[in-house]
C-alpha cells in the first residue's frame, strides 16, 4: 500500500535492546484512527507522546481491512475512504512531532515503583512514560498462517507471511500462496524479476483486485508465470532446505512445484495478544473503562476505540474520537499533577495556535 504520508519507521544505528529506554509522557499503543486522532488530543494539552503498531503501516482497520471504500459517518466529512480518513489524520497529527514506531508489537506492560510505566516492544524498544493509553482495536493483526506440518520451521528463510525487502526474492523461484491483493500484487510485482512466479490459490475465485486478476491470466498466457489451482498439502526438503511443495488440486491430483521460497497471503487475523497479560479488567476481550476518562481498573492506563467496554459502546470511529479527547484530560492528572487544565477552543485560544504553529485571527 502506498501512503502519501506514511511516517518513517524507526531508525536508529543503536540496537533497540542495548539503547536507554525512551523517557515520555504518553505511549499509545496502537495507530488506528483512534490512536492517530489521541496524538492529536495529547499534543492540544503539551503532552508529548511515542506511538507503536504491529503493522509496518499506521490506519489500522482503515487501512488493512477497507482502503478504498467509502465511510460516509465521520462528521462534517460527507465521504472519504479508510485511507483518505488515514492521510488527513497523519496531517492533522503532523505538528505534534509524534514517534511512531511500527511493525512492533507492544509485548511487555509493567507497572515501575515511581508511577511509571515500562513499556517493552517486540523489536525491544523501550520506554518508561507517566501514562499509556490503549487504541489497540481488535488487538494485533497477525498473518494467518499456513497449515502444513512442521513448514514453519522454514519461517523467515524460505517461508514468508510478508515481504520486507523485495530484493531478496529477485531471480528465486517463487511460489505464492493466496487469493487477495497481497498475493496477487506480489506475484505481479515479481514477474520479470524473479527467476520464476507461481500462484497458488484454493478456488478459479479471487478477492484480489478484477484488474489485477486479469492481468496475472494475460501473463499466464505469455507463459511468464503460472497460476495452480490447489491447496498447499506438503513440503520435501534436502539437507534442511525446503526444496519443493506439494499442491493438491481439486480433482485429487497433487503436484509437486520446485521453490526456494514460499510467500504465504492469507489474510491477516487480530488477537488480544500480550494486552490479556496486563492484569487490566477484561470482559469479553474488551477492556472495562469508566466514561469520564476512559481509564482501566490501572490508574494511569487508558483505553479509547475497539478495544474498551462501557455501557452503550458503539464501536464506531467518532465514538473513538470522544474517547481521545476525554482520555487526554484525564491523562493530565498525572502528567501535569499541579496544573488545572482547562478546555480551550481552537477557534480562540492563542496557546492553542502556538502549539499548532497558526497564525492567531483576528476577530472583530
Ligand atoms: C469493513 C469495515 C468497515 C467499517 N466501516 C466503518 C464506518 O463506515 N464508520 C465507522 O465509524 N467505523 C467503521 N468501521 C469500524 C472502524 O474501522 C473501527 O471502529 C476503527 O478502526 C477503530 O479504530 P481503533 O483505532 O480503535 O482500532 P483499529 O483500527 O483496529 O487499530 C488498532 C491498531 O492497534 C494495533 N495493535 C493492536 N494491539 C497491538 C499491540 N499489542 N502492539 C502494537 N499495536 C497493536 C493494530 O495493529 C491496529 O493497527 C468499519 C470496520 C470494518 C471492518
Amino acid at each position: 500500500m502506498n501512503m502519501m504520508n506514511k511516517p518513517e519507521n524507526e531508525k536508529s544505528a543503536v540496537p533497540a535492546e542495548t539503547a536507554a529506554p525512551i523517557e515520555t509522557d504518553a505511549v499509545i499503543v496502537g495507530a488506528g484512527p483512534v490512536g492517530l486522532f489521541q496524538v492529536f488530543e495529547l499534543g492540544l494539552l503539551e503532552i508529548k507522546a511515542h506511538i507503536v503498531d504491529s503493522l509496518p503501516e499506521v490506519g489500522g482497520q482503515c487501512i488493512e481491512l477497507y482502503p478504498d471504500k467509502p465511510i460516509y459517518d465521520i462528521p462534517a466529512v460527507p465521504v472519504c475512504t479508510g485511507k483518505e480518513l488515514t492521510e488527513s489524520l497523519l496531517k492533522q497529527v503532523e505538528p505534534f512531532g509524534a514517534s511512531f514506531h511500527l511493525g512492533q508489537e507492544v509485548a511487555v506492560l509493567q507497572k515501575q515503583e515511581d508511577g511509571r510505566f515500562y513499556v517493552e516492544t517486540s523489536k525491544g524498544t523501550r520506554f518508561l512514560t507517566k501514562v499509556v493509553i490503549i487504541a489497540a482495536g481488535v488487538g494485533s493483526f497477525q498473518p494467518r498462517t499456513l497449515k502444513v506440518p512442521q513448514i514453519e520451521q522454514f519461517l523467515g528463510t524460505q517461508l514468508f507471511y510478508r515481504v520486507r525487502n523485495p530484493a531478496t526474492f529477485h531471480g528465486k523461484n517463487l511460489v505464492i500462496a493466496g487469493g487477495g491483493d497481497s498475493a496477487l500484487d506480489w506475484a505481479l510485482d515479481f514477474v520479470g524479476k524473479a527467476e520464476s512466479v507461481v500462484l497458488v490459490h484454493r478456488r478459479d475465485g479471487f478477492r484480489a483486485a478484477p484488474a489485477s486478476v486479469a492481468k496475472m491470466k494475460e501473463l499466464c498466457d505469455q507463459l511468464q508465470m503460472q497460476f495452480l489451482v490447489g491447496q498447499l498439502t506438503g513440503f520435501e526438503q534436502s539437507e534442511g532446505r525446503m526444496t519443493e511443495v506439494r499442491v493438491k488440486s481439486l480433482d485429487g491430483l497433487t503436484r509437486r512445484v520446485p521453490l526456494d521460497a514460499l510467500l504465504v497471503f492469507f489474510g491477516l487475523s487480530p488477537k488480544l495478544g500480550p494486552i490479556a497479560e496486563w492484569g487490566l479488567a477484561l470482559e469479553r476481550k474488551q477492556i472495562v473503562v469508566d466514561t469520564e476518562k476512559f481509564e482501566t481498573s490501572v490508574p494511569g492506563i487508558f483505553a479509547v476505540g475497539d478495544i474498551n467496554l462501557y455501557p452503550g459502546k458503539k464501536k464506531l470511529i467518532l465514538s473513538g474520537f470522544h474517547e481521545a479527547a476525554l482520555a487526554a484530560f484525564g491523562a493530565t492528572r498525572y502528567i501535569f499533577p499541579e496544573r488545572k487544565v482547562h478546555l480551550q477552543y481552537t477557534t480562540t485560544s492563542p496557546k492553542l495556535h502556538k502549539i499548532l504553529g497558526v497564525e492567531s485571527p483576528v476577530f472583530d
